[in-house]
């Protein structure tokens, strides 16, 4: 017997009741939302068109620590909560690597990633104000997956607008959404204003996230009854992320485990801002020097060569704009097969810590990526996420270093999610047609020259 289980589970009981709010220990604060017109910080009232109360209520609250999960989340979230932190002590020894490997798995649930924490968490609140339905988009599907399954526990419409390249290739996660009762779009779609304007701008276009949030968002304040929510991005989803984070720390603290390193894949950084929540605090309040690192694609790097300015949350410019480290709202990046993580921007909480120094970030190319998931794979079991499998490559990368160093680090990484709708892409590296795009600084500076002036 190992003195350290391979899964330690907490029990029920010991499952948080509370998401912890970051923002609340920050000493720099995100830089606030701003209306696109005026420019001025975003008032409440002009959010409510667009988000539910009590939603808007957490995105602007950077000042309570924590709030209280309502019991009826509580009960969703016991279906698949807590969730192991895992001992991978296969990887370790394949790796013959002196560091010790601890992954926190989210991919337990039929949604397939931690996206189902903050989509019942949104749903309830849509419930609770008497919505009859909230609108959202979804590029590879995992976010639209985990809505159409929290809808339907609620008994909520859900409408979904995919990103048309996603919708075509990617036929089964589409109707894992319409089993939960879903209706499901391929954007750009003819079905709002901002649809047609995109297509007649660019006919035959296959789509991206930003122009799918602006469609929901349309289709959302033109509905009576109806509300916007998206998967990631916001301060809010960081709170509702949050719970990965505390069971970590729990789930550590209970066999007196102490991280040196923590590391997440990041996309528009919810589940890495819920991973670090606790991690993070503990550093800014100086009781702790944990190494935090972000891993994003290098065809899609917005902490590693995007720029730390206010921008477009959406393309079609309908979204407040919020101050992030980004690439420009007109990019487009190439089609990677890590869906969640294409989107141009990042979330304000985690750009502000990463402004500050207080995290790192690196960007890996794709073929890297899908090299360590397979390892992974045939080592630990689990068939990885392709975004997960960023956190992994990092993590096997540092537990080499710890190889040659000799250094006893213990690395713990956010699994995100499992990989089983992404199979073309597998079949793409294993017939060695997968490539490694990376945009030249010329088409950044395409997209870096439309980003909105703003002096603030
Ligand atoms: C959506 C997604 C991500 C990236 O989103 P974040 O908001 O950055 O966490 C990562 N992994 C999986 C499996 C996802 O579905």
């Amino acid at each position: 017997m190992k003195d350290i289980p391979y899964k330690i589970y907490l029990n029920e009981d010991e499952m948080p009741k509370a998401w912890y709010n970051l923002r609340a220990d920050m000493k720099n604060k995100p830089a606030p939302l701003l209306n696109p017109g005026t420019l001025k910080p975003m008032k409440p009232e002009e959010l409510s068109p667009v988000f539910c109360e009590e939603l808007i209520r957490q995105e602007l609250d950077n000042e309570t620590p924590y709030f209280r999960i309502p019991d009826e989340i509580l009960d969703f979230y016991r279906m698949y909560r807590p969730s192991p932190l895992v001992r991978a002590y296969c990887l370790e020894k394949a790796l013959d690597t002196p560091a010790k490997i601890y992954y926190k798995f989210e991919g337990n649930n039929t949604s397939g990633s931690h996206k189902l924490n903050s989509a019942i968490a949104q749903a309830y609140y849509a419930k609770k104000q008497g919505l009859k339905g909230v609108t959202t988009e979804t590029g590879a599907g995992q976010w639209g997956t985990a809505l159409s399954m929290a809808c339907s526990y609620l008994g909520l419409d859900c409408r979904v607008y995919m990103v048309k390249v996603s919708y075509e290739q990617k036929p089964f996660r589409r109707e894992v959404m319409r089993t939960y009762g879903a209706s499901v779009t391929p954007s750009p779609s003819m079905t709002t204003e901002v649809g047609k304007r995109i297509l007649a701008a660019h006919p035959g276009t296959t789509g991206s996230l930003g122009c799918a949030i602006s469609e929901a968002v349309e289709a959302a304040t033109t509905t009576e009854g109806y509300r916007y929510v998206l998967g990631s991005v916001l301060n809010q989803v960081l709170l509702h992320q949050s719970i990965i984070g505390l069971e970590t720390e729990a789930a550590l603290k209970k066999y007196d485990i102490h991280p040196d390193i923590i590391i997440g894949c990041a996309g528009g950084g919810s589940n890495l801002g819920g991973l670090i929540a606790p991690f993070m605090r503990d550093k800014i309040k100086g009781l702790e020097d944990y190494r935090i690192i972000a891993v994003e694609p290098q065809s899609c790097p917005s902490f590693t060569r995007g720029k730390y300015a206010y921008d477009f949350c959406d393309t079609g410019m309908v979204c407040p704009l919020a101050k992030m480290y980004t690439l420009g709202s007109s990019f487009i990046p190439a089609p990677n097969h890590a869906g969640g993580l294409r989107y141009h921007g990042m979330s304000s909480t985690l750009s502000q810590l990463y402004d500050d120094g207080l995290m790192e970030a690196v960007a890996v190319p794709q073929t890297k990526v899908f090299e360590a998931a397979e390892f992974f794979a045939r080592t630990e079991g689990i068939l990885p996420a392709p975004e997960s499998s960023h956190a992994i490559r990092v993590a096997v990368d540092e537990a080499v270093k710890c190889r040659e160093t000799g250094e006893e680090k213990t690395i713990v990484f956010g699994l995100t999610g499992t990989g089983y709708f992404d199979m073309v892409a597998y079949e793409k590296f294993h017939d060695g047609k997968m490539d490694d795009y990376v945009p030249t600084d010329e088409e950044l500076s395409v997209s870096f020259s439309k980003l909105p002036s703003v002096s603030v």
